[in-house]
């Protein structure tokens, strides 16, 4: 069993932050398309970014491979896409108008704003000592529905996906006739209008979330508290993440979200410390109590309010500690330069494979290349294919490892004679032959 309780953490330690390991994966994310600053052209937007062509493969095979255990892999959940404008009520009912805020503090020196629980006695900015009185500051971004700008027409981003599930709770349950304990999940936008945004792609106002709403019997809630506590963090293990990175630590008192009886986080080691990657709470009946649900199983004539528990992850948030965790830089053999690899689990990676003709200059080659790179991208159960066909094969499968591709096909002089390939591996950069003919099913069977 995993260790459950630790001591908290500081999410801004900056003092233990490796700025290599950080710096080195932000710019791999930039130079090779997975992240870009948000309106970049207009000098950026705080705390808003771009997902590029490979960030966004990545982030659909993450919100997938969610969706696959959380969802398809089970009989007991289903899924939701709500909107993410709410009747206003929703928020009023569900308590976030009131609290959905964060204490601000302003450094007295430089007048920069900060989370109250992010200073720890000194600014992080500028050093200084000295902040004005915390005072609550609510993160929800406000907008208005309809032609005129009146408080009538007053409505929020959520900053959760959560209500979207409670409010058609009655519904889900009715179409459905799933009996406790059950599930409804929803991967989706959300918005927090954050105080201070930072550490890339970590805390944004802009960003996904994962969650899954679990209803159970009242008394079974702690049972479920801790079912969901392992299944989630056996996720991460399945998908590659280093136990070592990944611990639990439980929620103070004073930190506990309005709703949450119980809060554990699952933390990963970021380069500047332990910081959240998902949250699991036990909400109790706080929010069907909220607006009004109840659950009735009309065969066993039986009517309560359920427990809820909650495992909530950021999509952004989680693809960042992959890619960190991911991140290797090994020596290359005698003469050959260091590369850097993106270990990804290969359902992880956005290409997972790709294809090169042995030299561009031989028409035979590059023919033979083609048609094998059409047949592995119409099939597109394997995702994008990548091709390359510049520099040398060292040059292109450095370049594949260092964006994670799994596998590199190389059409040689072999291949015109017997209709074989050689396939790399990203790990190993060991080859070996396959046949053309049992390439899909090579691959799909490592998928599987
Ligand atoms: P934090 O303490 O870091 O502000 P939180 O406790 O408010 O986070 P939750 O409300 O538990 O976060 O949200 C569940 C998950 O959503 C988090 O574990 C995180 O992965 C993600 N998340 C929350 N806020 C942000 C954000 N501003 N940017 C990116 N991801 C976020």
């Amino acid at each position: 069993m995993w260790p459950v309780k630790f001591p908290k953490s500081c999410i801004l330690n900056i003092e233990t932050m490796n700025p290599d390991l950080f710096e080195k994966v932000v710019s791999l994310c930039k130079r090779r398309g997975f992240v870009y600053p948000s309106s970049e052209l207009y000098g950026g937007l705080s705390g808003f970014w771009d997902f590029g062509p490979l960030g966004v493969e990545l982030k659909n095979n993450l919100k997938a491979a969610w969706w696959g255990r959380v969802v398809h892999g089970r009989e007991d959940v289903v899924g939701l896409d709500s909107a993410i404008i709410y009747n206003p009520k929703v928020w009023e009912k569900s308590g976030h108008t009131k609290f959905m805020t964060d204490l601000l503090v302003e450094c007295k020196n430089c007048h920069q704003r900060f989370r109250e629980d992010h200073v720890k006695g000194e600014c992080p900015n500028c050093k200084g000592k000295e902040f004005t009185d915390p005072r609550p500051f609510n993160v929800m971004f406000k907008t208005y529905v309809g032609p005129v700008e009146s408080d009538e027409g007053l409505a929020y981003l959520r900053p959760e996906t959560a209500q979207g599930i409670f409010i058609n709770f009655e519904s889900i349950v009715n179409t459905t006739r799933l009996k406790l304990p059950f599930g409804i999940a929803q991967i989706g936008k959300a918005f927090r209008n954050e105080i201070t945004t930072g550490n890339f792609i970590f805390r944004s106002r802009e960003f996904e979330q994962a969650e899954l709403e679990w209803f159970c019997q009242p008394k079974e809630a702690d049972k479920w508290f801790k079912y969901w506590q392992k299944e989630r963090i056996e996720w991460y293990s399945e998908l590659g993440m280093k136990k070592e990175n990944l611990k639990f630590r439980e929620h103070e008192d004073k930190e506990r979200a309005h709703y949450a009886v119980t809060a554990f986080d699952i933390e990963y080691q970021f380069p500047w410390g332990w910081g959240e990657l998902e949250g699991i709470a036990n909400r109790s009946d706080y929010d069907l109590k909220a607006h009004g649900l109840k659950y009735r199983d009309e065969e066993a004539g039986e009517e309560l309010v359920p427990f809820v528990v909650e495992p909530s992850v950021g999509i952004e948030r989680s693809a960042f500690a992959f890619l960190l965790d991911a991140y290797h830089e090994e020596p290359g053999a005698k003469s050959q330069e260091s590369r850097v690899v993106l270990k990804l689990h290969p359902k992880l990676a956005p290409y997972k494979v790709a294809v090169f003709p042995l030299v561009a200059n031989k028409p035979e080659l590059m023919k033979e290349a083609r048609s094998i790179y059409e047949l592995l991208t119409k099939n597109y159960q394997l995702g994008p294919v990548a091709w390359d066909d510049r520099g040398n094969i060292g040059k292109r499968y450095y370049s594949q490892d260092e964006i994670g591709t799994p596998w590199c096909v190389t059409v040689d002089y072999q291949t015109l004679e017997d209709r074989t390939v050689t396939v790399r591996d990203r790990d190993t950069t060991k080859q070996e032959r396959i046949a053309v003919g049992s390439l899909l099913s090579y691959f799909s069977g490592k998928l599987s």
